[in-house]
């Protein structure tokens, strides 16, 4: 027997990536009368049959399971922003490093379109200093796509990131020969209009990659107003100096967070971001 992810489901057979490949799988009878969920992303143990054949013997447990798009045992997310073109939406950025922070997947920053010329900005740099993974990349040079291959590489992968920032095109430069659909928006990657449809993975670059990209709302996940500073790593490093423990770095005095600020040692965007945030999650709080 051999462990294999499962891609999809579709009328009746299981779609499993293991060794490297894809076997078209039925299931063990006592799966079909337990009626046993299963969803892309469950690790399985398959029973390799004639040609591309299987059965699935057994499922794993589900490590975690994430609700957008619904697959389970996630392992990263890659946040896709676009250099130039459109420029980085950076309020968009924070609140999907908090969204992928409080669901506890790893997370990698990349930016497309390092073929374009973007002046003097430098939000790489920006965002590694704060702490995070930073890879840049063009998707028309391929610069930058072997480091991402090898992030991909037996890992389960969700992009997010808006739309045109070069989700599909990245897939597709990773996955020569292999191109996906393109052409309508609602075609490819970005397909946020068919609810519908169910999610599966991509095999891509020794990994798997939904189809579908992640975390497509914006509403910041329902958590304590304390808890927020706990995705901005640049602040935790900091926040045991403000006079209060319980600072919430907005009005309080003798503010560490705030000193940092206006000696621009943290990005004035990202604490506008932070006080933005923080009055919606007290904004939420209320209504409780
Ligand atoms: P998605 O909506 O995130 O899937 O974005 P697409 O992959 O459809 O890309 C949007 C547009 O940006 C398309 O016209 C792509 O050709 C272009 N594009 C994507 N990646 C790059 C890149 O690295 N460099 C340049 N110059 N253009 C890119
Ligand atoms: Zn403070």
């Amino acid at each position: 027997m051999i462990q294999g992810t499962l891609m999809k489901g579709y009328a009746g057979f299981y779609y499993v990536y293991a060794d490297d490949r894809v076997w078209e799988c039925s299931l063990r009878g006592r799966f079909r009368v337990k009626k046993q969920e299963f969803i892309p992303g469950d690790k399985v143990m398959v029973l390799p049959g004639t040609g591309d054949k299987a059965t699935i013997e057994k499922v794993l447990e589900r490590q975690n399971s994430l609700v957008r798009p619904y697959i389970a045992n996630v392992d990263q997310v890659l946040l896709v922003f676009s250099l130039k073109t459109p420029d980085p939406d950076y309020n968009l950025l924070d609140r999907l490093l908090i969204q992928a922070g409080e669901a506890g997947i790893s997370i990698l920053i990349v930016f497309t379109k390092e073929d374009l010329d973007v002046g003097n900005k430098t939000p790489s740099v920006d965002y590694r200093r704060i702490g995070y993974e930073v890879v840049q990349v063009s998707n028309r040079t391929l610069t930058g796509i072997d480091e991402i291959a090898e992030r991909l590489k037996g890992n389960v992968s969700v992009l997010a990131g808006p739309s045109g920032s070069g989700k599909s095109s990245l897939i597709n430069a990773l996955n020569p020969g292999k191109a996906l659909k393109t052409g309508n928006v609602s075609d490819k990657i970005g397909r946020g209009r068919h609810t519908t449809r169910h999610v599966e993975l991509l095999s891509v670059a020794g990994g798997l990659v939904a189809d579908t990209p992640g975390f497509s709302s914006l509403y910041l996940p329902e958590m304590k107003r304390e808890e927020l500073q706990s995705y901005f790593p640049e602040f935790v490093r900091i926040k045991q100096e403000c006079r209060f423990s319980s600072c919430l770095h907005d009005k309080e005095p003798d503010c560490a967070v705030k000193e940092a600020l206006s000696e621009s040692l943290i990005s004035s965007s990202r604490y506008e971001h932070y006080l933005q945030f923080l009055k919606e999650v007290i904004e939420h709080e209320k209504k409780y």
